[in-house]
Protein backbone atom coordinates (compact mmCIF):
# COMPACT_ATOMS: atom_id res chain seq x y z
CA UNK A 1 0.00 0.00 0.00
CA UNK A 2 1.68 3.24 -1.14
CA UNK A 3 0.02 6.70 -0.02
CA UNK A 4 -1.46 8.58 -2.66
CA UNK A 5 0.03 12.68 -2.33
CA UNK A 6 -4.30 14.25 -1.94
CA UNK A 7 -2.69 17.91 -2.35
CA UNK A 8 -2.96 17.28 -6.16
CA UNK A 9 -6.43 17.07 -5.71
CA UNK A 10 -7.57 20.37 -4.39
CA UNK A 11 -7.74 22.08 -7.63
CA UNK A 12 -10.06 19.10 -8.64
CA UNK A 13 -12.67 19.48 -5.68
CA UNK A 14 -15.14 22.63 -6.69
CA UNK A 15 -14.97 21.35 -10.36
CA UNK A 16 -15.40 17.73 -9.45
CA UNK A 17 -18.35 19.00 -6.70
CA UNK A 18 -20.05 20.32 -9.19
CA UNK A 19 -19.79 17.60 -11.87
CA UNK A 20 -21.36 15.01 -9.34
CA UNK A 21 -24.24 18.10 -8.72
CA UNK A 22 -25.58 18.21 -11.92
CA UNK A 23 -24.96 14.01 -12.81
CA UNK A 24 -26.84 14.15 -9.23
CA UNK A 25 -29.67 16.17 -10.73
CA UNK A 26 -30.04 13.98 -13.94
CA UNK A 27 -30.04 11.17 -12.40
CA UNK A 28 -32.95 12.40 -10.20
CA UNK A 29 -34.39 13.85 -12.91
CA UNK A 30 -34.33 10.14 -15.06
CA UNK A 31 -35.59 8.30 -11.88
CA UNK A 32 -39.01 10.68 -11.67
CA UNK A 33 -39.44 10.05 -15.25
CA UNK A 34 -38.88 6.42 -15.28
CA UNK A 35 -41.05 6.16 -11.55
CA UNK A 36 -44.43 8.92 -12.51
CA UNK A 37 -46.55 6.36 -12.06
CA UNK A 38 -45.57 5.30 -8.88
CA UNK A 39 -44.49 8.34 -7.22
CA UNK A 40 -47.89 10.25 -7.48
CA UNK A 41 -49.33 7.06 -5.70
CA UNK A 42 -48.18 8.73 -2.65
CA UNK A 43 -50.52 11.25 -0.99
CA UNK A 44 -47.97 13.93 -0.44
CA UNK A 45 -46.01 13.64 -4.25
CA UNK A 46 -49.72 13.24 -5.73
CA UNK A 47 -50.61 16.56 -3.44
CA UNK A 48 -47.21 18.44 -5.19
CA UNK A 49 -48.07 17.56 -8.76
CA UNK A 50 -52.11 18.72 -8.07
CA UNK A 51 -50.64 21.88 -6.39
CA UNK A 52 -48.26 22.92 -9.22
CA UNK A 53 -50.99 22.28 -11.96
CA UNK A 54 -53.49 24.34 -9.71
CA UNK A 55 -51.20 27.24 -9.95
CA UNK A 56 -51.17 27.02 -14.05
CA UNK A 57 -54.64 25.84 -14.83
CA UNK A 58 -57.37 27.28 -12.07
CA UNK A 59 -59.74 24.74 -13.73
CA UNK A 60 -60.23 21.41 -11.59
CA UNK A 61 -61.04 19.41 -14.31
CA UNK A 62 -57.85 20.01 -15.86
CA UNK A 63 -56.09 18.13 -12.97
CA UNK A 64 -58.83 14.94 -13.09
CA UNK A 65 -57.80 15.30 -17.11
CA UNK A 66 -53.97 14.79 -16.78
CA UNK A 67 -54.04 12.20 -14.14
CA UNK A 68 -56.00 10.22 -16.58
CA UNK A 69 -53.09 10.66 -19.02
CA UNK A 70 -50.54 10.07 -16.42
CA UNK A 71 -52.28 6.94 -15.58
CA UNK A 72 -52.34 5.41 -18.77
CA UNK A 73 -48.87 5.70 -19.46
CA UNK A 74 -47.93 3.81 -16.88
CA UNK A 75 -44.92 1.69 -17.07
CA UNK A 76 -43.73 4.14 -20.06
CA UNK A 77 -39.77 5.04 -19.72
CA UNK A 78 -40.09 7.93 -21.95
CA UNK A 79 -42.50 9.58 -19.77
CA UNK A 80 -41.11 13.01 -20.45
CA UNK A 81 -41.46 12.92 -24.24
CA UNK A 82 -44.86 12.26 -23.94
CA UNK A 83 -45.73 13.71 -21.21
CA UNK A 84 -44.89 16.99 -23.24
CA UNK A 85 -46.93 15.45 -26.52
CA UNK A 86 -50.05 14.45 -24.73
CA UNK A 87 -50.10 17.72 -22.41
CA UNK A 88 -52.02 18.81 -25.63
CA UNK A 89 -55.20 17.67 -24.48
CA UNK A 90 -54.60 19.96 -22.02
CA UNK A 91 -55.83 24.02 -22.54
CA UNK A 92 -52.33 25.60 -23.08
CA UNK A 93 -49.82 26.35 -25.60
CA UNK A 94 -46.38 24.53 -26.01
CA UNK A 95 -44.53 27.13 -24.15
CA UNK A 96 -46.90 27.00 -20.70
CA UNK A 97 -46.90 23.16 -21.25
CA UNK A 98 -43.23 22.85 -21.30
CA UNK A 99 -43.53 25.42 -18.02
CA UNK A 100 -46.10 23.16 -16.35
CA UNK A 101 -43.95 19.68 -16.79
CA UNK A 102 -40.66 21.37 -15.57
CA UNK A 103 -41.90 22.67 -12.59
CA UNK A 104 -43.38 19.25 -11.73
CA UNK A 105 -40.82 18.11 -12.04
CA UNK A 106 -38.51 20.57 -10.24
CA UNK A 107 -40.91 20.33 -7.32
CA UNK A 108 -40.35 16.65 -7.22
CA UNK A 109 -37.24 17.03 -6.98
CA UNK A 110 -36.45 19.46 -4.15
CA UNK A 111 -38.82 16.72 -2.18
CA UNK A 112 -36.92 13.87 -3.38
CA UNK A 113 -33.52 15.60 -2.19
CA UNK A 114 -34.82 16.84 1.20
CA UNK A 115 -35.87 12.88 1.94
CA UNK A 116 -32.39 11.88 0.42
CA UNK A 117 -31.02 14.05 2.46
CA UNK A 118 -32.89 12.88 5.47
CA UNK A 119 -32.45 9.75 4.86
CA UNK A 120 -28.18 10.58 4.66
CA UNK A 121 -28.69 12.20 7.92
CA UNK A 122 -30.47 9.12 9.48
CA UNK A 123 -27.12 7.37 9.68
CA UNK A 124 -24.91 10.20 10.63
CA UNK A 125 -23.34 10.81 13.99
CA UNK A 126 -25.07 13.61 15.73
CA UNK A 127 -21.90 16.00 15.42
CA UNK A 128 -21.75 14.76 11.46
CA UNK A 129 -25.28 15.62 10.14
CA UNK A 130 -24.81 17.56 7.09
CA UNK A 131 -27.21 20.29 5.55
CA UNK A 132 -26.45 19.32 1.63
CA UNK A 133 -25.51 16.09 -0.30
CA UNK A 134 -22.80 18.48 -1.84
CA UNK A 135 -20.98 18.25 1.45
CA UNK A 136 -20.18 14.43 0.80
CA UNK A 137 -18.83 14.77 -2.96
CA UNK A 138 -15.63 16.27 -1.65
CA UNK A 139 -15.57 15.47 2.01
CA UNK A 140 -12.00 14.72 3.55
CA UNK A 141 -10.82 10.72 3.81
CA UNK A 142 -10.73 11.97 7.23
CA UNK A 143 -14.27 13.07 7.79
CA UNK A 144 -15.52 10.09 5.82
CA UNK A 145 -13.58 7.80 8.35
CA UNK A 146 -15.16 9.68 11.44
CA UNK A 147 -18.75 9.02 10.15
CA UNK A 148 -18.22 5.66 9.04
CA UNK A 149 -16.99 4.40 12.51
CA UNK A 150 -19.23 6.60 14.81
CA UNK A 151 -22.12 6.10 12.34
CA UNK A 152 -25.07 3.65 12.99
CA UNK A 153 -24.17 2.11 9.49
CA UNK A 154 -25.22 -1.93 10.97
CA UNK A 155 -28.08 -3.56 10.53
CA UNK A 156 -29.82 -0.58 9.81
CA UNK A 157 -28.92 -0.06 6.17
CA UNK A 158 -31.61 -0.91 4.51
CA UNK A 159 -31.13 -2.00 0.75
CA UNK A 160 -34.91 -2.22 -0.87
CA UNK A 161 -35.08 1.70 -0.42
CA UNK A 162 -35.75 4.14 -3.25
CA UNK A 163 -32.56 6.11 -1.30
CA UNK A 164 -30.65 3.55 -1.18
CA UNK A 165 -30.93 2.40 -4.62
CA UNK A 166 -30.47 5.70 -5.77
CA UNK A 167 -27.17 6.65 -3.68
CA UNK A 168 -25.77 3.50 -4.73
CA UNK A 169 -26.21 3.89 -8.59
CA UNK A 170 -24.58 7.14 -8.74
CA UNK A 171 -21.40 5.60 -9.28
CA UNK A 172 -22.72 3.79 -12.41
CA UNK A 173 -24.39 6.49 -13.93
CA UNK A 174 -20.96 8.56 -13.50
CA UNK A 175 -18.98 5.93 -14.62
CA UNK A 176 -21.05 5.54 -17.52
CA UNK A 177 -20.17 9.00 -19.03
CA UNK A 178 -17.42 10.56 -20.67
CA UNK A 179 -15.80 13.45 -19.53
CA UNK A 180 -13.87 16.02 -21.21
CA UNK A 181 -9.83 15.75 -21.12
CA UNK A 182 -7.66 16.85 -18.37
CA UNK A 183 -6.23 19.99 -20.47
CA UNK A 184 -9.28 21.47 -20.81
CA UNK A 185 -10.71 21.47 -17.44
CA UNK A 186 -8.63 24.65 -15.91
CA UNK A 187 -10.55 26.78 -18.88
CA UNK A 188 -13.78 26.52 -16.94
CA UNK A 189 -16.37 24.67 -15.27
CA UNK A 190 -18.84 24.34 -17.75
CA UNK A 191 -16.49 23.01 -20.02
CA UNK A 192 -15.31 19.52 -18.02
CA UNK A 193 -18.98 18.18 -18.23
CA UNK A 194 -19.81 15.09 -19.71
CA UNK A 195 -20.96 14.56 -22.81
CA UNK A 196 -22.77 11.91 -22.99
CA UNK A 197 -23.17 8.35 -24.13
CA UNK A 198 -24.02 9.19 -27.47
CA UNK A 199 -21.11 10.94 -28.24
CA UNK A 200 -19.87 9.98 -32.14
CA UNK A 201 -17.11 7.32 -31.91
CA UNK A 202 -14.71 10.49 -33.87
CA UNK A 203 -15.04 12.51 -31.53
CA UNK A 204 -14.79 9.64 -28.22
CA UNK A 205 -10.73 10.19 -28.36
CA UNK A 206 -11.39 13.64 -26.92
CA UNK A 207 -12.43 12.14 -24.34
CA UNK A 208 -11.95 10.01 -20.73
CA UNK A 209 -13.11 7.98 -18.28
CA UNK A 210 -13.13 9.57 -14.63
CA UNK A 211 -10.59 6.79 -13.15
CA UNK A 212 -8.55 8.13 -16.17
CA UNK A 213 -8.60 12.17 -15.49
CA UNK A 214 -7.83 10.89 -11.24
CA UNK A 215 -4.40 9.20 -12.00
CA UNK A 216 -3.59 11.98 -14.17
CA UNK A 217 -3.60 14.39 -11.97
CA UNK A 218 -2.17 12.45 -9.32
CA UNK A 219 0.29 11.50 -11.90
CA UNK A 220 -0.17 7.07 -11.06
CA UNK A 221 1.08 4.56 -13.09
CA UNK A 222 1.24 1.61 -10.77
CA UNK A 223 -1.98 0.30 -8.45
CA UNK A 224 -1.37 1.62 -5.01
CA UNK A 225 -2.32 -1.39 -3.33
CA UNK A 226 0.09 -4.04 -5.01
CA UNK A 227 2.69 -1.68 -5.97
CA UNK A 228 3.08 -3.91 -9.41
CA UNK A 229 0.27 -3.50 -11.41
CA UNK A 230 -0.05 -0.85 -13.95
CA UNK A 231 -3.26 1.03 -14.35
CA UNK A 232 -2.91 3.02 -17.12
CA UNK A 233 -4.76 2.67 -20.27
CA UNK A 234 -3.82 1.29 -23.25
CA UNK A 235 -5.56 3.17 -26.18
CA UNK A 236 -8.99 3.64 -25.23
CA UNK A 237 -8.66 0.05 -22.83
CA UNK A 238 -9.02 1.26 -19.55
CA UNK A 239 -6.22 0.01 -17.01
CA UNK A 240 -7.66 1.08 -13.92
CA UNK A 241 -10.64 0.43 -11.26
CA UNK A 242 -11.74 2.80 -9.07
CA UNK A 243 -12.08 0.67 -5.56
CA UNK A 244 -15.00 1.74 -2.95
CA UNK A 245 -12.82 2.05 0.03
CA UNK A 246 -15.68 1.73 2.23
CA UNK A 247 -17.73 -0.47 -0.37
CA UNK A 248 -20.93 1.18 -1.19
CA UNK A 249 -23.02 -1.89 -0.87
CA UNK A 250 -23.27 -0.42 2.96
CA UNK A 251 -22.28 3.20 2.59
CA UNK A 252 -24.27 4.47 -0.55
CA UNK A 253 -23.55 7.62 0.51
CA UNK A 254 -19.53 7.75 -0.33
CA UNK A 255 -20.51 5.95 -3.48
CA UNK A 256 -19.09 8.96 -5.45
CA UNK A 257 -17.60 10.48 -2.83
CA UNK A 258 -14.03 11.81 -3.88
CA UNK A 259 -11.49 10.54 -1.13
CA UNK A 260 -13.76 7.29 -1.36
CA UNK A 261 -12.34 6.35 -4.63
CA UNK A 262 -9.08 4.43 -5.43
CA UNK A 263 -7.52 4.16 -8.29
CA UNK A 264 -6.53 0.40 -8.21
CA UNK A 265 -5.84 -2.53 -10.44
CA UNK A 266 -8.55 -4.99 -11.33
CA UNK A 267 -6.84 -7.79 -9.52
CA UNK A 268 -6.44 -5.76 -6.31
CA UNK A 269 -10.39 -4.61 -6.68
CA UNK A 270 -11.33 -7.97 -7.09
CA UNK A 271 -9.47 -9.51 -4.14
CA UNK A 272 -11.04 -6.98 -2.23
CA UNK A 273 -14.56 -6.73 -2.86
CA UNK A 274 -17.00 -5.86 0.10
CA UNK A 275 -14.31 -5.75 2.03
CA UNK A 276 -13.88 -3.14 4.45
CA UNK A 277 -10.32 -2.01 4.56
CA UNK A 278 -8.43 -0.37 7.91
CA UNK A 279 -5.72 1.28 5.78
CA UNK A 280 -6.24 4.33 2.85
CA UNK A 281 -3.60 5.55 0.81
CA UNK A 282 -5.80 9.06 1.34
CA UNK A 283 -4.47 8.82 5.09
CA UNK A 284 -2.44 11.79 5.42
CA UNK A 285 -0.54 10.28 8.59
CA UNK A 286 0.21 7.17 6.76
CA UNK A 287 3.70 6.94 4.94
CA UNK A 288 4.27 2.92 3.42
CA UNK A 289 8.00 3.83 4.59
CA UNK A 290 7.44 4.29 8.05
CA UNK A 291 4.55 0.98 8.23
CA UNK A 292 5.95 -2.33 6.61
CA UNK A 293 9.04 -3.48 4.44
CA UNK A 294 10.03 -5.99 2.47
CA UNK A 295 12.51 -8.59 3.26
CA UNK A 296 14.44 -11.85 2.07
CA UNK A 297 14.16 -13.88 4.83
CA UNK A 298 15.88 -17.01 3.22
CA UNK A 299 19.08 -17.44 1.81
CA UNK A 300 20.70 -20.51 0.34
CA UNK A 301 23.73 -20.24 -1.77
CA UNK A 302 22.98 -16.48 -2.84
CA UNK A 303 19.61 -17.75 -3.89
CA UNK A 304 16.59 -16.17 -2.57
CA UNK A 305 13.99 -18.74 -1.68
CA UNK A 306 11.29 -16.29 0.47
CA UNK A 307 9.89 -12.90 0.50
CA UNK A 308 8.62 -11.85 3.81
CA UNK A 309 6.20 -8.33 5.08
CA UNK A 310 7.52 -6.90 8.70
CA UNK A 311 5.21 -4.36 9.75
CA UNK A 312 6.55 -0.96 11.51
CA UNK A 313 3.30 0.07 12.81
CA UNK A 314 0.23 -1.81 13.12
CA UNK A 315 -2.01 1.03 14.43
CA UNK A 316 -2.92 1.05 10.79
CA UNK A 317 -4.21 -2.81 10.03
CA UNK A 318 -1.92 -3.00 7.29
CA UNK A 319 -1.67 -6.81 7.69
CA UNK A 320 -5.30 -7.85 7.67
CA UNK A 321 -5.90 -5.40 4.40
CA UNK A 322 -2.39 -7.10 2.79
CA UNK A 323 -3.88 -10.33 3.59
CA UNK A 324 -7.03 -9.87 2.04
CA UNK A 325 -5.54 -8.69 -1.41
CA UNK A 326 -2.79 -11.85 -1.03
CA UNK A 327 0.46 -9.06 -0.98
CA UNK A 328 2.62 -11.62 0.46
CA UNK A 329 1.66 -14.90 -1.63
CA UNK A 330 1.91 -12.49 -4.52
CA UNK A 331 5.39 -11.12 -3.88
CA UNK A 332 6.75 -15.14 -3.82
CA UNK A 333 7.49 -15.14 -7.68
CA UNK A 334 9.84 -11.56 -7.04
CA UNK A 335 12.28 -13.79 -5.18
CA UNK A 336 13.91 -13.87 -8.72
CA UNK A 337 14.46 -10.08 -8.38
CA UNK A 338 15.91 -10.25 -5.44
CA UNK A 339 18.32 -13.00 -6.02
CA UNK A 340 19.69 -10.87 -8.87
CA UNK A 341 20.19 -8.00 -6.90
CA UNK A 342 21.82 -9.91 -3.49
CA UNK A 343 24.09 -11.69 -6.73
CA UNK A 344 25.51 -8.98 -7.90
CA UNK A 345 25.66 -7.01 -4.43
CA UNK A 346 27.96 -10.22 -3.69
CA UNK A 347 30.25 -9.04 -6.89
CA UNK A 348 30.56 -5.75 -6.69
CA UNK A 349 30.44 -5.48 -2.37
CA UNK A 350 31.99 -2.37 -1.01
CA UNK A 351 35.24 -3.69 -0.71
CA UNK A 352 35.19 -4.26 -4.64
CA UNK A 353 34.17 -0.98 -5.03
CA UNK A 354 36.58 0.69 -3.24
CA UNK A 355 39.52 -1.53 -5.25
CA UNK A 356 37.69 0.00 -8.74
CA UNK A 357 37.59 3.71 -7.23
CA UNK A 358 41.47 3.45 -6.37
CA UNK A 359 42.23 2.06 -9.72
CA UNK A 360 40.17 4.51 -11.57
CA UNK A 361 41.48 7.83 -9.31
CA UNK A 362 44.83 6.56 -9.48
CA UNK A 363 44.96 6.93 -13.35
CA UNK A 364 43.37 9.74 -13.39
CA UNK A 365 46.10 13.09 -13.04
CA UNK A 366 43.78 15.85 -13.13
CA UNK A 367 39.43 16.51 -12.91
CA UNK A 368 36.79 15.11 -10.67
CA UNK A 369 37.81 11.99 -8.85
CA UNK A 370 35.21 8.78 -8.91
CA UNK A 371 33.51 8.49 -5.74
CA UNK A 372 32.02 4.71 -4.33
CA UNK A 373 28.17 6.61 -4.69
CA UNK A 374 28.41 7.11 -8.28
CA UNK A 375 30.19 3.32 -9.25
CA UNK A 376 26.73 2.44 -6.94
CA UNK A 377 24.57 4.43 -9.24
CA UNK A 378 26.21 2.72 -12.38
CA UNK A 379 26.01 -0.99 -11.03
CA UNK A 380 22.41 -0.70 -9.07
CA UNK A 381 20.83 2.15 -10.84
CA UNK A 382 19.55 5.07 -9.42
CA UNK A 383 17.28 4.89 -6.30
CA UNK A 384 13.88 6.09 -5.94
CA UNK A 385 12.72 8.67 -4.05
CA UNK A 386 9.33 8.46 -1.78
CA UNK A 387 7.79 10.74 -4.41
CA UNK A 388 8.06 8.32 -7.33
CA UNK A 389 6.41 5.27 -5.31
CA UNK A 390 3.22 5.15 -7.33
CA UNK A 391 5.02 5.19 -10.86
CA UNK A 392 6.83 2.48 -10.70
CA UNK A 393 6.79 -0.72 -10.56
CA UNK A 394 8.19 -3.17 -7.62
CA UNK A 395 9.29 0.50 -6.25
CA UNK A 396 8.85 -0.45 -2.45
CA UNK A 397 9.90 -3.64 -2.99
CA UNK A 398 13.57 -3.07 -4.66
CA UNK A 399 14.15 0.09 -2.45
CA UNK A 400 13.57 -2.83 0.22
CA UNK A 401 15.60 -5.17 -1.03
CA UNK A 402 18.09 -3.23 -1.87
CA UNK A 403 18.32 -1.23 1.31
CA UNK A 404 18.81 -5.08 3.11
CA UNK A 405 21.26 -6.06 0.54
CA UNK A 406 23.48 -2.83 1.16
CA UNK A 407 23.06 -3.42 5.51
CA UNK A 408 24.74 -6.88 4.98
CA UNK A 409 27.19 -5.33 2.52
CA UNK A 410 28.26 -3.00 5.56
CA UNK A 411 28.19 -5.01 8.24
CA UNK A 412 30.62 -7.39 6.55
ZN1 LIG B 1 -3.11 -3.86 -7.50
Amino acid sequence: MIEINVEKYKELEPIYSNVIDDLFQNKINSFIFGNFDKLIKVKKNRTIVEDTINEKLPQQNNVVEFFNLVNNWSGEKKLSVRMLGELKTVSLNGKAKQELYYDILNNLNKVLKIELLNYVNSYMPLDKKIDSLTQLWTASYEDIRTIVYSGNFYPKTNKKTVYYKLLHSLYDFMTDKYFLKLEEYDTSVEKLYIAEKSIKDSEKKNYTKLANILIEILNMNICPYCNRNYIVSRNDKLGCNLDHFYPRSNYPMFSVSLYNLIPVCSTCNSLKLDYKFNCSPYDSEYKANEVYYYQYTSLENNIVKEIDIKYLDNNFGLKQDFDILKIKDTYQIHCIEATKFVQLKQKYNRKKLNEICNILNNEKKNGPKTDIEELEKLIFGQSIEDTELNSISLSKFNCDIRNQVEKADNSN
